[in-house]
């Protein structure tokens, strides 16, 4: 008898002692009793022995004994400790299903048969053709084919002159050609894609800030780096911020490497994704493109981890495990000995303090490929430019837009805000339509016709008349959102083709996919939209982008609240001029003097960056010193707040360690949930993790309340 720890995908404390007939290796899939069920687990390590041997159940292992790889084992570990999650909950990020581990179905498809049919036709006669090769085609494969009915597939069949046999479910994964077709470089990529490819054949852990303006050839560049893993032998992981990327992402893949590569998000079937996860597991996947959670995938050969647009803010998973995929990718990296390479033309703080102080090899690419330029950026001063009232395009940027169309040319406005406005107020007695679960405001959609929380999804349509004073037609909507600048676009500019992309989960990603799709084969010629349309696009007759108003998000009164500021319109205007014709940006603003619209114009990135470094520096904040939050939250607000200044109380005494509040949440009730937060604020020494622990361990909390831990928040909401 062998005792064992078993880790099961569930948010418990931990392993769990069971006995198995054989000893039994770290990552070993098994099925374990819980209860009066069954439930996959996987052998963590050897057992506690505290229970009673004759008390133990029996684990066994799954057919054909498959096993998570001891790296992964590893970063699951790693991720529980530092996010401070139960081991078991960051596991079931790992462990989706059993039927992952089973052999893939199969589906039926048909071969030439011995026999030859009776009557010969030339309709069967091309099915019979088409069969000859010997491939194995379904019927509807071999009709579409053949331009026949499927009725003449089955004849053929009925009769033996077809012969049926199975095929997997999915096609397996072909390998990726790194000699496909290879980019001549120009000398700074050259330069970094050979210590890329030096740190891949090295086989060692490192990490490289690429760093290199819009258009610059980043993609181009670290594909070098995966052609040298995939002539290595190795896997690669490459993450992207959001699934509205991937779909070019893997046109580009395919158009350098022969093949497009295994994807990975939230988009998937559960049978798509069981086929990913064994294709990682087994090595036919050599490179998966993924969100965050491809951190989780069972990689046994990994030997390359990159992630492009690392400043975004989407790889922070705020729910369940919070963890940044950023900063966990590193650390797969390290645990799996490989280097990581993070890309981005406006690198987060964090990782350019470690790339200019030499904790990371920084690489940098400071001009557009080929002929194209940076594009010239102006601020549009709204104080002085306002236009008619209830207007939000300025007289100058109309003019652009102008000469922009007037020249065939297409155009992007961008508005970081989705819907018609984001508040509708009555004007008679000053009423403002908010949620009923949430302190927020609703957002017009008038597209829909509906009023919409942004936070909780809850929707109702505007009242007759004013719930507080009875008013009737007395709503004004305050403010833009993107349908209501497409609105104010379109009664200026009627002949012009536009289309609206907003990250509306309400209008789904297939709208915004086709919107964009539209924009890159020039079938319409203004695109306006939210921070969907920032990112990592690549649309050559684009000349021109208005920002509609750059202060938006100014105001939030965080951290890194500016840092933001400034990476989203930075990469909103690396839209314009990506190709042969200049671009051209405009920004709208009220604040022209500060620091991040100067930085926008004069283009001089560094100066600040090194403003807001002195900034974080001054004030401890990260990088330089470390932050956690703890966030209390559940439906009855007075055990919320009794159990906030419980927990504040319970905050032990310690060196270079400051507690801050608590206070309601900048949305103090979200979903119907009242929050508090706490901030905890330690020098970079502090084992915050082992605070954290002692300092939860000495508050009680009542169950009605939920407890929450934040490790290197990025939402102070
Ligand atoms: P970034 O990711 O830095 O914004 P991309 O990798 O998207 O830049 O490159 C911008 C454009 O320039 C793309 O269309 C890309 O194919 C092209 N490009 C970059 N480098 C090269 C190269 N060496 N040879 C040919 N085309 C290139
Ligand atoms: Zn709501």
């Amino acid at each position: 008898m062998h005792r064992v720890g078993v880790l099961l995908p569930l948010p418990l404390a931990g392993a769990y002692d069971y006995r198995m007939a054989q000893a039994a290796r770290r990552g070993l899939l098994v099925t374990a009793p819980l209860g009066p069920r069954e439930t996959l687990g996987v052998v963590w390590g050897d057992g506690e022995g505290r229970l009673d041997e004759a008390k133990l159940k029996q684990a066994v292992p799954l057919p054909g004994e498959p096993a998570l790889p001891p790296s992964l084992c590893d970063f699951i570990d790693w991720v529980a400790d530092y996010t401070l999650s139960p081991p078991g909950m960051v596991l079931a990020m790992a462990l989706r299903s059993r039927q992952a581990f089973e052999p893939e179905t199969m589906r039926t498809a048909y071969i030439r048969g011995d026999t030859a049919p009776k009557r010969m036709t030339p309709a069967r006669q091309r099915v019979l053709e088409i069969a000859s090769d010997g491939l194995a085609r379904s019927c509807p494969d071999l009709a579409e084919e053949a331009n026949v009915t499927p009725a003449v597939v089955r004849g053929l069949i009925d009769c033996g002159a077809l012969s049926q046999t199975e095929l997997p479910e999915f096609k397996p994964f072909a390998a990726p050609d790194p000699g496909f077709a290879p980019p001549a470089l120009n000398t700074e990529q050259g330069l970094a894609a050979h210590v890329l490819r030096g740190n891949v054949a090295g086989r060692r852990f490192c990490v490289s800030l690429l760093d290199g303006v819009t258009g610059s050839g980043k993609t181009e560049t670290y594909f070098e780096a995966v052609a040298e893993a995939l002539r290595q032998g190795r896997q690669t992981l490459i993450l992207l911020p959001e699934i509205a990327l991937t779909v070019q992402f893997l046109d580009r893949f395919a158009a350098r490497f022969g093949v497009r590569p295994a994807e990975w998000h939230s988009d998937l079937s559960q049978r798509e994704r069981r086929h990913v996860f064994r294709a990682a597991l087994s090595g036919e996947a050599r490179v998966v493109v993924g969100a965050r959670s491809a951190l989780y995938l069972p990689f046994n050969e990994l030997g390359l981890v990159i992630v492009d647009e690392e400043h975004e803010q989407a790889y922070k998973q705020e729910d369940g495990a919070i963890y940044h995929a950023r900063d966990m990718a590193v650390v797969r990296a390290r645990i799996a000995q490989c280097p990581a390479v993070l890309a981005s033309a406006t690198p987060s703080l964090e990782s350019y303090v470690n790339a200019t102080s030499g904790r990371y090899a920084h690489l940098k690419l400071s001009h557009r490929h080929g002929e194209a330029v940076l594009p010239q950026v102006r601020l549009v001063d709204m104080r002085q430019n306002r236009g008619e009232p209830g207007s939000f395009l300025s007289p100058a940027l109309r003019e652009a837009l102008a000469v922009s169309l007037g020249a065939g040319e297409q155009a992007m406005l961008f508005l970081n805000r989705r819907g018609y406005a984001p508040l509708t107020l009555c004007e008679a007695c000053g009423h403002k339509m908010i949620c009923r679960n949430c302190s927020a405001w609703l957002v017009e959609h008038r597209y829909r016709k509906r009023l919409v929380c942004h936070h909780c999804g809850f929707e109702t349509v505007l009242p007759a008349a004013c719930p507080q004073c009875g008013g009737v037609a007395t709503f004004a909507a305050c403010g833009p959102g993107v349908e209501r600048v497409a609105e104010e676009f379109r009664a200026v500019f009627p002949e012009a083709r536009t289309a609206i992309a907003s990250s509306d989960t309400l209008r789904g990603p297939a709208e915004t996919q086709s919107a964009i799709r539209a924009m890159a084969k020039r079938e319409i010629d203004v695109l306006i939209g939210t921070q969907i349309v920032a990112k990592g696009h690549h649309f050559p007759q684009l000349t021109l982008v208005g920002v509609v108003d750059a202060d938006l998000g100014g105001s939030d009164g965080d951290l890194r609240a500016r840092e933001r500021t400034f990476q989203l319109l930075h990469q909103v205007a690396g839209r314009a001029g990506r190709a042969e014709k200049p671009g051209l940006v405009l920004i709208q603003t009220r604040n022209p003097e500060d620091a991040v619209m100067k930085a926008l114009a004069g283009a001089d990135r560094d100066a600040f960056y090194e403003q807001e470094r002195k900034y974080r520096e001054a004030a401890h904040a990260p990088p330089f010193g470390r932050l956690a939050a703890i966030i209390l939250s559940g439906h009855d607000g007075d055990a919320v707040r009794g159990a906030g200044r419980v927990v504040a109380k319970a905050a032990p005494a310690a060196r270079g360690v400051k507690v801050w509040g608590p206070t309601p949440a900048f949305y103090a009730v979200l979903r119907g949930q009242t929050r508090e937060r706490l901030l905890l604020q330690a020098e970079k020494s502090v084992d915050v993790q082992a605070y954290l622990r002692s300092w939860l361990a000495a508050a009680t909390v009542p169950k009605s309340v939920r407890v929450t831990v934040d490790v290197d928040p990025v939402s102070f909401f």
